[in-house]
């Protein structure tokens, strides 16, 4: 879509199968950027940690098969290998590694976009700071992901202000997309919540969408399945960006 990103699939990569199908089914909606998950960060133990080194055939299998770029965490400087670096079009640092300031200086030398996600209780300062690190390590190609921040309210799994991502986009001069995923954690807010970011001028967003998410291994209940995600593509066309 012109001027909005979408970056969009499942939390996790969880197996070939279902992997290629939602490849399969973004490529024919023209999506541009497939959000590919192998390292994943979990709160509790016993959770589905990602099939880690063993998802890299499949990552590379999808860039064989589809013009898809590929979006994907890392959480380790020693999985920034070659092996990866060669599949992998945009990084992403998740919300609990925002101030990993070791792992943000070694993306500076990396050649690719880095999409800083926000810290789970970061000040705007504090996620403008962990971005400089990146930027003063010498990679200045930064896309910010809101993703909401940990408060006292628990109707939605995390806390957002639509102002932040407003405010963050003067201070930093960068690309500022939102992740309704994360922030709501709940599929029924996603389309309205992504309509809202086109509408007031954010530059895109990063969405789960999963082939069959009440059986996701991970962060089901807020994804989409491919007819919502559908209409959700067929509505944000609809959307003019307001232009104040
Ligand atoms: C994710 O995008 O996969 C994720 C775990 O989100 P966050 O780092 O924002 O919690
Ligand atoms: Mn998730």
């Amino acid at each position: 879509m012109k001027n909005f990103i979408i970056i969009a699939g499942p939390c996790s990569i969880e197996n070939m199968d279902m992997a290629l199908s939602t490849a399969n089914f973004l490529s024919q909606l023209k999506i541009e950027y497939f959000r590919a998950n192998i390292y994943k960060i979990r709160t509790y133990p016993d959770s589905f940690q990602g099939l880690g080194i063993k998802g890299i055939p499949i990552l590379r299998e999808i860039k064989e098969k589809f013009s898809l770029k590929i979006v994907t965490e890392i959480n380790d400087t020693g999985q920034l290998n070659k092996e990866l670096l060669n599949i992998v079009d945009i990084i992403q640092i998740g919300a609990r590694n925002m101030q990993n300031t070791h792992l943000l200086k070694s993306l500076g030398k990396i050649n690719k976009p880095i999409l800083l996600k926000r810290g789970i209780s970061a000040t705007l300062d504090e996620w403008v700071a962990a971005g400089k690190y990146i930027i003063n390590s010498g990679n200045n190609n930064i896309i910010f992901c809101e993703r909401g921040i940990r408060c006292y309210e628990h109707s939605t799994r995390n806390v957002l202000d639509i102002n932040w991502p407003l405010i963050l986009k003067e201070r930093v001069n960068k690309p500022v997309i939102l992740d309704p995923s994360h922030s709501c954690g709940n599929r029924k807010l996603v389309n309205k919540i992504s309509l809202v970011s086109r509408f007031i001028g954010l530059d895109g967003i990063m969405v789960e969408v999963h082939p069959d998410p009440d059986n996701a291994l991970s962060d089901g209940a807020q994804s989409l399945d491919f007819n919502t995600f559908t209409k959700l593509i067929k509505d944000l066309e609809n959307i003019k960006p307001l232009s104040i």
